[in-house]
């Protein structure tokens, strides 16, 4: 059997008897997928870094039709997550991990989705700038950590069918009233129209700014960049996803939640 190529970012490892680990990879030639990488934790492995969380890497696999696990024949590091001491960061890597594994399938290659992660990993684990005029790379802010995390959840979510309706009524396709407060229907993937909204469950009632910045993270690719969200639109809005994430997965998500921004003394946040 070939051995078959492909790029893959690493988005979960464990570890099987004394030296060898099962890690899960999605790859964007062939989707998710779980091998076995023997010997990887040994001193000398030629896995060497590739295999740690997050990395992207080149990699061989042996894919196995039958139930059984593929087998990781060469890993080789591309780019290896980095983000200095930004928990924010790190915590938005670990989010794109989870969703990678939990909205999708084994076997199931979308490349389009594997970009997207591709490029929010890459960018949070920028290199901080090492030279002045070198205006490609930014200081990322928690605020402007958390608006690229709502963006690519909002991407990948677009990508596996699940876009939520942001600008018209989720129910009926109608216009919804622009009021200070709109009704947002967790069950119904979206904004509702006051007609649609009654007898709904589940319907959370969000700030016209948290829907306006929830349509800009969705709509506008590089958007975020520019975003400077008051704290209490910041948090409504990982609210919002929060809630959103966990009606669709049916759990409530395990890094999604530490993502919220603390709120400070004297600063109320709307549910
Ligand atoms: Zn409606």
């Amino acid at each position: 059997m070939a051995a078959e190529k492909a790029r893959a970012i690493v988005i979960r490892t464990f570890p099987f008897g004394e030296s060898s680990c099962v890690v899960t990879l999605f790859t964007r030639e062939y989707g998710k997928l779980r091998a076995l990488a023997k010997g990887a934790w040994r001193p000398k492995s030629g896995f060497d870094a590739a295999l740690d969380l997050l990395s992207i890497c080149q990699v061989l696999v042996l894919r196995k039709s039958t139930d059984a696990l593929d087998l990781l024949t060469e890993a080789c590091l591309e780019h290896r997550f980095r983000v200095g001491r930004s928990q924010a960061a790190f915590l938005g890597g670990m989010d794109v991990a989870e969703l990678l594994d939990t909205l999708t399938a084994d076997g199931d290659p979308q490349p389009e989705l594997f970009d997207v992660a591709h490029a929010t990993l890459r960018t949070l684990s920028a290199p901080r700038p090492a030279h002045d005029h070198d205006a490609s790379t930014t200081e990322l802010t928690d605020g402007l950590v958390r608006a690229l995390v709502a963006h690519t959840e909002l991407a990948m979510l677009r990508l596996v069918g699940h876009a939520p309706a942001l600008v018209r009524c989720a129910e009926c396709g109608g216009g919804v009233e622009g009021g200070s407060r709109i009704a947002f229907g967790m069950l119904d993937g979206g904004v509702l129209c006051e007609r649609c909204r009654s007898g709904k469950r589940a319907v959370v009632s969000i700030s016209a700014d948290c829907l306006a910045a929830l349509q800009l993270l969705a709509g506008t690719p590089d958007a975020w960049r520019s975003l400077a969200l008051p704290p209490p639109i910041d948090g409504e809005v990982r609210a919002v996803m929060n809630t959103m994430l966990s009606h669709l997965l049916g759990r409530r998500p395990r890094v999604a939640p530490l993502l919220q921004p603390r709120s400070r003394p004297g600063t109320s946040r709307s549910s």
